[in-house]
């Protein structure tokens, strides 16, 4: 079996290593649940993108809601990335790894008056917006700053990009973007703001896509608009097509981020506008095969209908599962002899809804470590401390070293900022 993420995630005999550190011994010096990355798949990941998109003018902007810790930033920053950010927390972070904000794009639908103005002063490449209000909203604040913003309009291409419908985002009928219909008059608008500036177009349809069309049609329609509005006289200076790429977490085949991208650029070239700059917004497809959830397991428990294994990583570590109904391979750390049993791999949070993977052949005894794997994206970002538990500490690794980039909560971290009723003291 290739692991995700291979060759950096491989077996040494019997032992699970991440580039040349061997799982479980993080797990033993760290503590469980614990989340592992590795520098190496995530640079591997941007080069992949980085080389196809070779000899255009473009602009890799990584989407760090997929994966935001500070360590995973600077390893991408220093590979060249600019960074897609939806908040002002998101903002500082890309600043406190001393990227520059010309190198940052701000996404989506509910951005504040005070986000809006921290980004115009940090000096941002581009305001992703998503409505007409959003774009009156946005002239006001740049107004009143004595500045213009710089803006794309991310429109809404009406494409499906088959996938999980939470995770879809191009369709008429999900909240993001503008209407492709009402696009043409949106530009018009921000034309004739005094604090607008119109720099170019977006778009986003979806994450975990993983075939090549959704794409090409979205590009498709992207490029009748930018026609259009350059028809009207409205110049565009960039295109930026989103995010979305998908994984393997199972079985799933996507083609890999140099097909896409050198079939995007064809399209570009076949239709006259090869000398356009490109943006792109990939999240998961940099981070998601970088990453594993190390847990213990606690307890077997076996029964008549159902063996359940519950271990110590739950659905506040890692959402995806109870969320999505995601599949998430789950792999012992260290294989043992012994025929494998047919597991459903829980966590110990007060809820049905609380598993990892359901069904799955294991030889696992308590105290062992298992490994979830292509948990690098959406996985710790996602965390809460639903049932009073510290969140998880996060381990970098480079080559044979491993550096803890965020430490694991401590209890007394849970109720930070809590105060009792004043008068009871
Ligand atoms: C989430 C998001 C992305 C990244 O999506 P992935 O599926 O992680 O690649 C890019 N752009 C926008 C606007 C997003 O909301």
């Amino acid at each position: 079996m290739t692991l995700p993420g291979a060759p950096w995630l491989h077996r040494r005999g019997r032992t699970l290593h991440l580039e040349g550190v061997a799982l479980d011994a993080l797990a033993r010096a760290h503590g469980t649940p614990l989340y592992v990355y590795s520098r190496g798949v995530m640079r591997e990941a941007v080069r992949r993108y980085a080389d196809a998109l070779a000899g255009r003018p473009h602009l890799l902007c990584y989407a760090m809601k997929a994966n935001s810790n500070l360590a995973v930033l600077q390893t991408l920053a220093a590979e060249g990335c600019g960074f897609d950010i939806v908040s002002a927390g998101e903002l500082e972070r890309v600043l406190a790894v001393g990227v520059p904000a010309s190198r940052v794009v701000f996404s989506g639908v509910g951005k504040t008056r005070a986000e809006m103005g921290r980004a115009l002063e940090a000096g941002v490449r581009c305001f992703n917006v998503e409505s007409l209000p959003e774009l009156d909203r946005l002239d006001e604040v740049a107004r009143a700053h004595g500045t213009r913003a710089p803006v794309s309009l991310r429109v809404n291409p009406d494409v499906d990009a088959r996938t999980h419908p939470y995770i879809s985002t191009g369709l008429r009928d999900n909240k993001f973007g503008i209407a492709h219909d009402e696009a043409l008059a949106a530009y018009r608008r921000a034309a004739e703001r005094a604090g607008i500036a119109v720099q170019g177009i977006d778009c986003h349809i979806g994450s975990q896509i993983t075939e090549l069309a959704p794409y090409l049609d979205a590009l498709d329609r992207v490029l009748d608009l930018v026609e259009a509005v350059e028809a009207a006289g409205i110049g565009l200076h960039h295109v930026d097509l989103g995010g979305g790429l998908g994984i393997t977490y199972a079985d799933e085949q996507p083609p890999g981020a140099d097909a896409m991208v050198r079939a995007l650029l064809a399209r570009l070239d076949a239709r006259g506008h090869g000398a356009r700059e490109v943006l792109l917004e990939p999240g998961r497809s940099i981070v998601g095969n970088a990453g594993v959830l190390l847990t213990e397991v606690q307890y077997l428990k076996p029964g008549p209908h159902k063996n359940f294994c519950i271990v110590d990583a739950a659905m506040n570590d890692l959402v995806r599962p109870a969320m999505y109904g995601a599949w998430m391979d789950i792999v012992p750390c260290t294989e043992r002899d012994g025929a494998a049993r047919t597991w459903d791999v829980v966590g110990p949070v007060c809820e049905s809804g609380d598993w990892l993977g359901r069904d799955r052949p294991l030889a696992v005894r308590p105290g062992d470590v298992l490994a979830v794997l292509s948990a690098g994206a959406y996985g710790f970002v996602m965390a809460s401390n639903y049932n009073s538990r510290p969140r998880a500490a996060e381990v970098m690794v480079d080559g044979d070293r491993a550096f803890v980039v965020r430490e694991r909560e401590r209890i007394e971290d849970l109720w930070r900022g809590e105060r009792p009723w004043p008068d009871d003291a």
